[in-house]
């Protein structure tokens, strides 16, 4: 597992190859069956054309179509400048995100909603939760005395053990993401609502369904906590995802990515202080989401993971949420392709 991908805001479909030989294993199925890898995307020389959505959660803020064009331009120039390809995008299909969930096939949304905790009902099992953590941090073959760095000062002491980190950490993401599940929608109801839209599992699932588009731009609020690859950066966000980039059945390109709109068209208090005090008109709000939506087809036509600690790229992660900052300081001929080993196409493995 890749859990660089977990440490950034794009938690890319790291680690789902285990995930489905566990499930699969136990089923009995051959080695063949269960695994394949997406190839790298051969690019011509000739523009890359994607297929894009709009998929839209109703109850929540959306951008404009005048939003939506400043974003795909500014996608467009970010990846021309800082990976050398010209993309062209087929018109924004604009469809409901029920519909698109609609399209999961049952064995898969069954196990996606058996991954996500239920934080909603406060009818979950904890201790299964913090099991699950510990479990995760095991397999993460990451170091533990790292990852107790990282979480001590938002946890409080933690003992040198992955028990000790799977408790503290599955804590400090449930106590977070209550900042998420208080927001409320355009109607006054809570933002994230009985619907599984909020799910990270759920969207790795909808690869697996009747999905033809490379990009899938949305209104959605991504956030939970999930049984499976807990990491330390993503419980210091309350388990928010603005971007995905996973296997998708019928992409072109064998994985699409989701970028979500909901942080940047958001201009309350609660985002303001998490971006560090940054706020955005609705122009620089568009063009700062198209930017820092370029780092996922970095993930999706490169494979690239994450060179941390180089701001100049853009597979850098955000931090937290302040993409003012982020975007002032890519520099793509600081960060050429081939950089570093994140930089390099192929870094990750798509296995599903
Ligand atoms: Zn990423």
């Amino acid at each position: 597992m890749n859990t660089s991908g977990r440490g950034s805001f794009s938690r890319f479909a790291q680690g789902m190859r285990r995930l489905l030989l566990g499930t699969v294993l136990a089923a009995g199925c051959t080695a063949a069956a269960r695994a394949a890898t997406v190839p790298l995307p051969q690019l011509g020389a000739g523009p890359v054309e994607m297929r894009v959505a709009y998929a839209i959660n109703p109850r929540l803020p959306r951008m404009d179509a005048a939003q939506l064009a400043t974003l795909l331009d500014a996608m467009r120039d970010a990846v021309r400048e800082h990976f050398g390809v010209e993309l062209r995008f087929a018109p924004v299909k604009e469809v409901p995100l029920a519909a698109l969930f609609a399209t999961i096939p049952a064995r898969r949304s069954a196990q996606a909603l058996k991954e996500s905790y239920d934080f909603k009902s406060g009818r979950a099992d904890r201790a299964a939760l913090d099991r699950a953590f510990a479990q995760g941090f095991r397999d993460s073959r990451e170091s533990l005395a790292e990852m107790i760095a990282f979480a001590q000062p938002h946890t409080g002491p933690v003992a040198a053990d992955f028990d000790d980190l799977g408790r503290k950490v599955a804590a400090l993401q449930l106590a977070r993401v209550q900042q998420w599940a208080q927001r409320k929608a355009l109607d006054g109801g809570p933002a994230i609502d009985g619907q599984p839209f909020n799910e990270f599992p759920m969207w790795l699932a909808l690869g697996f369904g009747e999905l033809p588009y490379e990009l899938v731009l949305t209104n959605q609020l991504i956030a939970g906590v999930e049984y499976t690859f807990p990491a330390v950066h993503t419980a210091i966000r309350g388990g928010y995802s603005n971007g995905i980039t996973s296997y998708g059945r019928q992409s072109r390109f064998g994985t699409f990515s989701v970028w979500s709109t909901y942080a940047f068209t958001a201009g309350d208090d609660q985002i303001v202080a998490l971006r560090g005090g940054e706020r955005y008109t609705p122009q620089e709000a568009a063009r700062l989401a198209g930017i820092s939506g370029a780092h996922e087809i970095g993930h999706q036509l490169f494979h690239f993971t994450h060179p941390f600690g180089q701001p100049a790229c853009l597979m850098s992660p955000v931090p937290m949420f302040g993409y003012r900052a982020w975007a002032e300081k890519l520099s793509a001929k600081d960060c050429p392709i081939g950089s570093s080993p994140a930089m390099t196409p192929g870094a990750y493995r798509f296995d599903y």
